[in-house]
């Protein structure tokens, strides 16, 4: 096989900007992905005319995916719900402003409620303490259904439903940008203009992409060696960056052979999901276009109220039950979204068009949360020189798609640092 100067393992968004960056600083980069598209996570497909993201994905203004993605010069044109949405309580939906005016939440409850939204873009996220979100909530609310609004908001945002873990720093950054208007983007025929402008933006920059292409070792003595494949051939490497989840990496390297990837592996906290997407025909309730269950750990949306998804008109719905870090019930969980949707969307069963069922997704492999040993995992293997991560669940601090990018950008300037100090000292390879 041609040589290259860096090797990246996984096409998804951590892998694709990697590859980008690598190639715009002047690398020869050779991309591999096991699948037959590139993407992962970030693709769309399309059904009966209708575009369907893999769960109904949404791009946060001054995120770091967003700033990434303008520094790359990809589009991200779309609509965005704004803040005007409605709670799902007590098998009830009700507008936002109406369920806080009413009865629900004491008079106290209320102000708690006003004070934080307001204050909370100019929120100073760094002075927060690491701390549970559940102690950081139960210190400033009193009111139990402040709470529950907080947790609602929170837990859409990251899907993470571990409020016991889950660090309150890094959630209250990500949910103040989205209190600022328009801070929320659906884009327009999906994610999978994203992927394709990633795709175009690493050809134009000379990335080498193979998809199809399983890789299945990483062989190392402490330098990385050789990356190895599922149909025999194998590949002289210096760097490479593993731009899949921590166990994938683990395996990669055969398990125990590496302390800090097992660790990473080990501390991980996957947060699933159980996500319907549907196309109607007609909605019943066309108000109800944004909900957050507030007793439930579900939100709804409807996706075309803000942005082009379909060909023909037909409505993009998606509900999605946040399964946090257990284990769930496939079937349960189908049957628990479409009697929620009874709620949201009464008579939906007759319009639909096209339907996408992911039982259990894994929205993240790991985030940010208290039993996390190493707080900030990567982008440097430390034990194997040449070696980085890199992918959502390597965050360091960012909230999914952001991590993924954030992280993407993180081992391409981190392998060119490692580059330049080896130029430098005039050694072969990188002293770990
Ligand atoms: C239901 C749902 C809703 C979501 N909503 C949002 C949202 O609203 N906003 C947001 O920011 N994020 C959202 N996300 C998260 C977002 O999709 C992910 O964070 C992001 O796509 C992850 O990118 P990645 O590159 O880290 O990983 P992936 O996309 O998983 O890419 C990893 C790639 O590595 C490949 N690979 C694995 N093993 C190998 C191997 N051995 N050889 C070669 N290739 C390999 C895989 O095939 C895959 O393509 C959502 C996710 C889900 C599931």
């Amino acid at each position: 096989m041609k040589q290259f100067d860096a090797a990246i393992v996984g096409g998804g968004i951590a892998g694709l900007v990697a590859a980008i960056d690598l190639a715009q600083a002047g690398k020869s980069v050779v991309l591999f992905e096991r699948a037959r598209e590139l993407g992962g996570r970030a693709i769309s497909v399309k059904k009966n005319g209708a575009i369907f993201d893999l769960g109904s994905h949404a791009i946060i203004k001054g995120g770091a995916l967003h700033e990434i993605f303008q520094d790359l010069g990809i589009r991200m044109e779309g609509g965005s719900p704004g803040t005007n949405v409605s709670f799902l309580w007590n098998n009830k939906v009700t507008h936002m402003f109406k369920f806080l005016l009413s009865q629900n939440l004491s008079w106290s409850g209320k102000m708690e409620f006003i004070k934080f939204f307001k204050t909370l873009t100019k929120f100073d996220v760094d002075s927060v303490p690491a701390i549970s979100l559940r102690s950081w909530v139960e210190q400033k609310f009193s009111d139990p259904m402040t709470r529950h609004i907080i947790y609602a908001m929170l837990r859409t945002n990251s899907y993470a439903q571990a409020i016991d873990h889950q660090l309150a720093g890094p959630a209250l950054r990500s949910i103040a940008r989205t209190t600022q208007k328009n801070s929320i983007i659906y884009i327009q025929d999906g994610w999978q203009t994203l992927v394709d402008q990633l795709y175009d933006k690493a050809v134009r920059s000379g990335v080498s992409m193979i998809t199809g292409k399983n890789v299945t070792e990483i062989e190392h003595d402490g330098i990385v060696r050789k990356i190895k494949f599922a149909d025999g051939q194998e590949m002289d490497v210096t760097h490479v960056i593993s731009a899949t989840p921590p166990a994938v990496t683990s395996r990669l390297l055969g398990d125990a052979a590496c302390n800090s990837v097992l660790r990473w592996k080990e501390q991980a906290r996957v947060i699933g999901a159980a996500s319907l997407t549907l196309s109607l025909k007609r909605l019943s309730a066309p108000d109800h276009f944004a909900v957050l269950g507030l007793d439930q750990p579900v939100y709804f949306i409807n996706q075309s109220k803000f942005t082009r998804l379909s060909e023909d008109g037909t409505s993009v719905v998606n509900i999605t039950k946040s399964n946090g870090t257990g284990g769930t019930d496939a079937k349960a969980d189908e049957r628990f979204l479409e009697r929620t949707l009874d709620l949201i969307q009464p008579g939906w069963r007759k319009e639909v068009v096209a339907r996408q069922y992911l039982p259990n997704i894994a929205v993240a492999y790991d985030f940010m949360n208290l039993g996390r040993e190493d707080r900030f995992p990567g982008p440097a293997v430390p034990e194997i020189a040449g070696l980085y991560v890199a992918g959502e669940w390597a965050t360091h601090g960012e909230n999914l798609a952001d991590a993924a990018a954030a992280s993407g950008r993180r081992a391409a300037r981190r392998v060119l640092k490692d580059m330049e100090a080896v130029r430098k000292s005039g050694r072969e390879t990188i002293v770990v």
